[in-house]
């Protein structure tokens, strides 16, 4: 366990038509942001996301090409490999107003967004592969 105080919110409007992953990736990357959170709410064009198969240890995707709500997008940001890293989940409600959701992949297209992304102030955290789970999780 760690503890951390928060250094700085950052608040920002994503570009409609932009990849919602790199977008946010881009924004860590560039202040850096090594420890922290991301949160936010808006809506996509179409989505791709991941759900992790514990039997076959391996991410699953799919593409969802509708319009959809974004409902909840949370991560958190650590280090992997050296760099700033966010790991992140998406729920998005469909016109029928059911919700699917999963890890956020490349290849979801922001139609907007608004995201809030809280910086903590201290040593970041640093993922390292797990044979267990063929995860790259935190060292903790
Ligand atoms: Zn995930």
């Amino acid at each position: 366990m760690r503890n951390y105080k928060v250094n700085n919110i950052l608040r920002t409007k994503l570009k409609k038509g932009d990849d919602l992953y790199y977008s946010l990736m881009n924004i860590i990357d560039k202040i850096p942001i090594t420890a922290g959170i991301i949160i936010g709410i808006g809506a996509v064009q179409k989505a791709n996301i991941a759900y992790f198969n514990q039997i076959k240890k391996e991410y699953e995707n799919f593409h969802f090409n509708e319009a959809m709500e974004i409902v909840s997008l949370k991560g958190n940001i650590s280090l992997k490999e050296n760099k700033p890293f966010a790991h992140i989940h998406i729920s998005l409600a469909r016109s029928d107003f059911t919700v699917v959701g999963g890890h956020l992949l490349p290849d979801t297209i922001i139609y907007a967004c608004e995201i809030d992304i809280i910086e903590y102030d201290g040593k970041a955290i640093n993922r390292v592969f797990d044979e267990e789970t063929n995860l790259y999780l935190w060292d903790l």
